[in-house]
């Protein structure tokens, strides 16, 4: 949860990412605090690390912490404003599943 403008939000959560060799990728679940997702046009995890160790948390879930895609209809001052995202694979890259086109 945080404040912003006075007013509380709460942080998208992070569901389901199928992007089984992240270091933060345990059971198909996003397991660092928070993920930002794109750079200014496509909605690429920035926080993807590919990597033979695991780092993360296992017992949290992670949140999305900031997203940059100003072009997607949950996005609102470069926040994400859906309840939940999911993370997979599109094209060989980690995307949020979760984007659509404003
Ligand atoms: S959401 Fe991003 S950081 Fe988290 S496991 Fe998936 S690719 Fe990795
Ligand atoms: S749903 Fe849209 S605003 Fe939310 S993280 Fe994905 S691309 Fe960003």
């Amino acid at each position: 949860m945080r404040e912003k403008g006075g007013v509380i939000m709460e942080m998208s959560k992070v569901m389901k990412c199928e992007v089984d060799d992240c270091a933060y990728n345990m059971d198909s679940c996003c397991h660092t605090i928070a993920i930002t997702i794109g750079d200014s046009a496509l909605p690429r995890c920035d926080t993807f690390c590919q990597s033979t160790i695991k780092g993360g948390d296992a017992g949290s879930m992670a949140g999305v912490g900031a997203c940059k895609v100003s072009a997607c209809m949950y996005n609102t001052n470069l926040e994400c404003q859906s309840p939940e995202v999911d993370v997979g694979y599109n094209e060989n890259e980690p995307n949020c599943l979760t984007f659509e086109m404003a």
